[in-house]
């Protein structure tokens, strides 16, 4: 059995977390590949490592003197190895980045120095094996993670160690250039390693106890899931929930291993658990509101569209044409309605517009801005009547006027479009019709 452990910055900020996140190693011998992130903030107003690495490599890029910045980052490491009576010295390392960052080295190699130099530390401290993601986590040329290629290096390499540290956040292409994924992106790396070596568990250690049914700046004090499907969490994530990246669980859902979010500063708590599938009953109707503002629709009408085959291609044609992608597509018998960034809308709507009448001869089109959408998800919905009546009529009681609604036919989600304005009263509606009221 194996489980692999990663850590956010957050668990790994100073010398003190690092022996937490030591104490959680020891307690189970099966927690045997470890994946930090940088060190993150000691307190809220403190800086990440990744953000000091970028801004202090935009001066060296710059041609600007850049030696006090990196000296404030070689202080965050040296402040863990001093608290931790660690025998290591990162003198060379940092004589080493210093030299690549004169010679412009890049973006990516600066910001993936704070996971390199962290899990350095952090297999010094454990006594495992270093493996430098730069050689197992491998990017073809033109920046895409090559995850087959990966999934065989890294596991020709761990299957010869018992236990290992492999840093997050990184990789490289054949020729050694580092690539980082986006921000956040530990989190693929920990995901990645489970699906390299099969884990049992893939635990994914953070500064809370799980993810909650709802963003806790909307919600006073909201309930945590102890359970969530793969896919209910894709449609959550998608639509703003950020406890995990994104992309994290597609390597580990191609084995169907679990992924068991925890909090390292209240080791007892069970957390969430990420399943592909599930017998267990969540235990509301639903189990998680998402939502997002800054949408925008564009209402486009023609009498008898029904009949006229290609309308829907042709008016999706001249998004595509300008580049835009599109959300969501309700549609009536003579309206079809493309809901879109309005951010990414914005400076285009005009071209968009023309493109749709020069393409699919509409009789009007009317664009309405300052939307938002937000995405009620529970696998139990499935099974339990009346899920979207008790939704509308929790949002009557609270005056919320229901713009669009959208339910996909997994009967998954139903995604709902109001106002910006309306969008925290919204989701406390519904929280309070589904949550508060069964308590
Ligand atoms: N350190 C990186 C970041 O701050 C990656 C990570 O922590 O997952 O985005």
């Amino acid at each position: 059995m194996k489980k692999v452990v990663k850590f956010g910055g957050s668990s790994l900020a100073s010398a003190e977390q690092f022996q937490k996140v030591e104490a959680i190693i020891r307690r189970d011998p099966e927690r045997r590949y470890v994946v930090p992130s940088a060190p993150g903030k000691r307190f809220d107003s403190d800086n990440k490592v990744t953000d000091m690495l970028y801004a202090c490599y935009h001066l060296a890029e710059n041609g600007k003197e850049f030696g006090k910045e990196l000296a404030q980052i070689a202080a965050r490491y040296q402040e863990i190895i001093d608290g931790l009576s660690l025998t290591v010295s990162l003198k060379e390392e940092f004589d080493t980045i210093e030299r690549n960052f004169r010679e412009k080295a890049g973006e990516a190699y600066a910001a993936s120095r704070g996971e390199y130099l962290n899990g350095i530390l952090m297999a010094a401290y454990l006594g495992f094996e270093f493996v430098d993601a730069a050689e197992v986590i491998r990017f073809a040329q033109n920046g895409e993670f090559d995850s087959e290629l990966t999934n065989k290096i890294l596991r020709e390499r761990l299957c010869k160690l018992d236990y290992a540290v492999i840093p997050g956040f990184y990789g490289a292409c054949e020729d050694g250039r580092i690539r980082t994924f986006s921000r956040g992106g530990s989190d693929i790396t920990g995901s990645i390693v489970a699906r390299a070596v099969k884990a049992e568990v893939y635990e994914n250690w953070t500064d809370v106890s799980g993810i909650l049914i709802a963003d806790p700046r909307i919600i006073e004090d909201p309930e945590g899931i102890d359970t969530i499907t793969y896919r209910e969490l894709r449609e959550l994530s998608y639509m703003g929930f950020n406890v995990l990246h994104e992309e994290a669980i597609f390597p580990v859902r191609r084995e169907g291993i679990p992924i068991n979010i925890r909090n390292t500063n209240r080791p007892e708590d069970d957390g969430t658990w990420i399943v592909e599938s599930t017998c267990q009953k969540s235990k509301y109707v639903i189990t998680g509101i998402a939502g997002k503002k800054g949408f925008c629709s564009v209402n486009i009408e023609k009498a008898m569209m029904n009949t006229e085959i290609g309308f829907g291609r042709k008016v999706l044609q001249a998004f595509e044409d300008n580049g835009i992608s599109f959300e969501h597509i309700p549609s009536g018998i003579d309206t079809l309605t493309v809901f879109v960034h309005q951010d990414e809308f914005m400076d285009k709507e005009q071209k968009v517009v023309s493109a749709i009448h020069r393409l699919a001869d509409p009789d009007g089109i009317e664009i309405e801005a300052d939307l938002a959408l937000i995405a009620v998800v529970g696998r139990g919905m499935k099974s339990t009547r009346g899920t979207a009546g008790r939704i509308f009529s929790a949002l009557a009681h609270a005056n919320v006027n229901v713009k669009m609604i959208d339910q996909g036919s997994s009967e998954l989600n139903i995604i709902i479009g109001v106002a910006n304005e309306d969008f925290e009263q919204a989701i406390q509606a519904i929280y309070a019709i589904f949550v508060l009221a069964q308590l």
